[in-house]
């Protein structure tokens, strides 16, 4: 990486701010989870030093390797898809869960934070354009998971997530964004749920995502670098 992380974070937050300019929105309502996955706690160290305070992992088992090894106060948030048998785990990693893309992955979640008294907050993750490699529930599936989550002890719907198709050209995902945002208002009506959270956006399209509408922007190469391409990441056995 030719330049610091210290001046990644810079510029990632100036185009932050300039999006939010041309949306006429307030940055304050745009946060940025900073994702850590495949780089080493001493990334993660810089990124604070500079700032940040949101970070996101995507196993698991490389959370919880890292985390002990990362500044105290930082809030991590699960970005990947979480297996069922992982979420007693994961409920104590994590402040939030952006991809929960079953009813009975969120079952498990309200469960496993009755149990412990772990509190989490969660996205459900919607897969916006069909396509079949993609995790996500369906649009047609999710009013049905949002009225049934209203029944849950202690975990709330709090926002809605999409990974649309990759694109190198981000004015091809904007209508993904943005059709995720017209979903979220008929969900909104039908449900009564204020479904606040849109987590969208990445390195390469969170300027058209904060455009659209998203409240979470999920930045991982624009601020650490690009990831080695193949799994498992260096220095950690995930
Ligand atoms: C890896 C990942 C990101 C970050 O991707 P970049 O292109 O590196 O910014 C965001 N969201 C999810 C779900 C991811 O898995």
């Amino acid at each position: 990486m030719t330049e610091s992380i210290q001046e990644r974070v810079a510029q990632v937050q100036a185009a932050m701010a300039e999006a939010c300019a041309r949306a006429g929105r307030d940055v304050q309502d745009v946060g940025l989870v900073a994702v850590s996955k495949t780089f080493p706690p001493e990334y993660v160290a810089e990124a604070v030093a500079a700032g940040l305070t949101v970070f996101g992992e995507s196993k698991v088992q490389e959370a919880a390797q890292k985390i002990p090894l990362c500044p105290a106060r930082i809030a991590w948030h699960m970005v990947g898809h979480l297996q069922t048998n992982k979420v007693r785990h994961a409920v104590h990693l994590f402040r939030m869960i952006h991809s929960v893309d079953s009813w009975k992955l969120l079952e498990a979640i309200d469960r496993a934070c009755d149990e412990s008294g772990a509190r989490v907050q969660v996205c459900i993750e919607v897969n916006v354009s069909g396509e079949r490699s993609k995790f996500g529930l369906p649009p047609a599936d999710v009013p049905a998971v949002l009225e049934k989550s209203t029944g849950l002890m202690r975990v709330s719907v709090a926002g809605l997530m999409t990974v649309p198709p990759f694109d190198p050209d981000p004015e091809k995902t904007r209508p993904f964004f943005a059709t995720l945002r017209e979903l979220r208002e008929g969900w909104r009506a039908q449900t009564g749920l204020a479904l606040d959270g849109l987590s969208m956006g990445m390195s390469h399209d969170f300027r058209v995502a904060i455009e659209e509408g998203a409240t979470w922007v999920r930045v991982g190469s624009s601020l650490f670098g690009e990831r080695p391409k193949r799994q498992p990441p260096v220095g950690l056995d995930d």
